[in-house]
């Protein structure tokens, strides 16, 4: 061996055991830091029950889609009651920065704010009545869809829904089925104007195929200890009829229906104590319910916050309120009920200023439909005239009951949001340009 070649190893085996070296101590681990005893594990993402985890970069989409004023604005006065958003929400001058997860840990969305003037659209399935094409006057719903949701289920699940009572040998009055019977005279007419109507319901059964029995160990893990074999099968029971159940028709209205505008209807009622001696009321009323008033502990949820970011960031309120307000003033033209008004002090209702008939709630089914929602509550089931027109039945023309010519209730519903849409689109919506004339 040549004297430079036992040099030129000697050297390759330094560098070898230098590498060693190096990469020994880049690769060595860390000594394990000492665990603290009873370290609590950080909590899961705290959800609504049988809610997803939200996924909040879908929001990027409404990136300068909104001011700053306008963001402030909905939030404080439509969408919150309270100021615990204020911990999870933090208005700076040009985002918003939105926690993901619980107020004391996980990641964060930003949301950048438009410049006054330079709002782009915010992006969304639904069209409000002015991005609809023109149309004629005598065709004011062409070319948009409407989905009409029959409360509840009604038929065998009625008593287990809890709106259902019967009065001696009367006909059992049954919300789910008295819905249903209102969506049933209401499609023909907005079809009539144009409109392409589905129903969300159209018989008495379940949309979810999910049953009690399926969420029984659902309830055992959200019920506590003390809770009576009763109050454990009551809450499987309210798993099925409203979670699951509205779960299920947001699936259907936002994955395959997808409508410009969802009419949710329902008969209110006043307490009525034993569903087999129902107390009646002197009482009628009328209000509608529009998507807002989040209670502190609703926007504690991830997906409520993601849900009420949503719905801000689509703008539906605003055309909750005008299609709304024609609905309300035809519903008080037709039957001069007095607006319901829920307690001043109410910690999850708040009026929509200068609407009396128009209030904010944060239900399940405005929160999860993806577009405008009008949950209507005209009436009062167990109210004395209310009941006495149930008992008549449909019918056309008029009868006399309690001293009065009355239409049929199901028509005089049916017609009074009929008449209302027709006037909020009529009005709203362009005329087709005149032909061009030449000379
Ligand atoms: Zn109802």
């Amino acid at each position: 061996m040549k004297p430079s070649s036992a040099r030129h190893l000697s050297f390759i085996a330094s560098l070898i055991a230098l590498i060693g070296l190096v990469m020994f101590l880049v690769l060595r681990k860390e000594p394990p830091a000492a665990i603290p005893e009873n370290r609590p594990a950080s909590p899961p993402t705290a959800l609504s029950l049988m809610s997803a985890p939200p996924d909040w970069n879908s929001l990027n989409a409404f990136q300068s889609t909104i001011t700053r004023a306008d963001f402030e604005q909905l939030l404080t006065s439509v969408f919150t009651v309270g100021n615990a958003w204020q911990s999870q929400i933090q208005i700076g001058e040009t985002e918003a920065i939105i926690q993901t997860g619980n107020a004391d840990g996980g990641g964060s969305f930003h949301l950048r704010f438009a410049d006054p003037g330079f709002a782009a659209p915010p992006p969304r399935d639904w069209r409000s009545a002015d991005q609809l094409p023109p149309t004629s006057a005598d065709q004011p719903l062409a070319g948009m869809r409407i989905s009409i949701d029959p409360g509840h289920i009604g038929g065998d699940w009625a008593k287990m829904e809890a709106r259902w009572f019967v009065i001696g040998n009367g006909t059992p009055v049954s919300e789910g089925d008295m819905t249903l019977r209102v969506a049933k005279l209401l499609k023909p007419q907005l079809e009539a104007m144009g409109a392409q109507v589905s129903m969300v319901r159209s018989k008495d059964e379940p949309v979810t195929p999910l049953r009690p029995d399926s969420l029984r160990s659902l309830a055992l893990d959200s019920s506590t200890a003390e809770d009576s074999p009763a109050a454990l099968q009551s809450l499987a029971e309210r798993l099925f009829y409203r979670t699951a159940e509205i779960h299920a028709r947001a699936d259907l209205v936002n994955r395959t229906l997808k409508p410009d505008l969802v009419l949710c209807l329902h008969f209110n009622a006043e307490a009525w104590g034993d569903p087999n001696h129902p107390t009646l009321t002197e009482k009628s009323h009328f209000h509608l319910v529009l998507n807002g008033a989040y209670t502190n502990e609703e926007v504690s949820l991830a997906d409520q916050r993601f849900a009420l970011l949503k719905k801000l960031l689509q703008r539906t309120h605003d055309e909750e309120v005008r299609v709304g307000t024609t609905i309300s003033e035809a519903f008080i033209a037709t039957t001069a009920l007095p607006a319901f008004t829920y307690a001043a002090n109410s910690e999850n209702a708040r009026p929509v200023a200068d609407h009396p008939c128009l209030w904010l709630r944060n239900l399940l089914a405005n929160r999860l439909y993806d577009c405008p929602v009008l949950f209507m509550e005209p009436y009062v089931m167990n109210s004395k005239i209310d009941y006495a027109r149930i008992q008549a039945g449909d019918y056309d023309g008029l009868r006399e009951i309690a001293g009065k010519s009355r239409p049929s209730i199901f028509r005089e519903y049916a017609d009074s949001v009929a008449s209302g849409i027709a006037t909020y689109y009529t009005q709203s919506r362009k005329l087709p340009r005149p032909a061009a004339t030449t000379n």
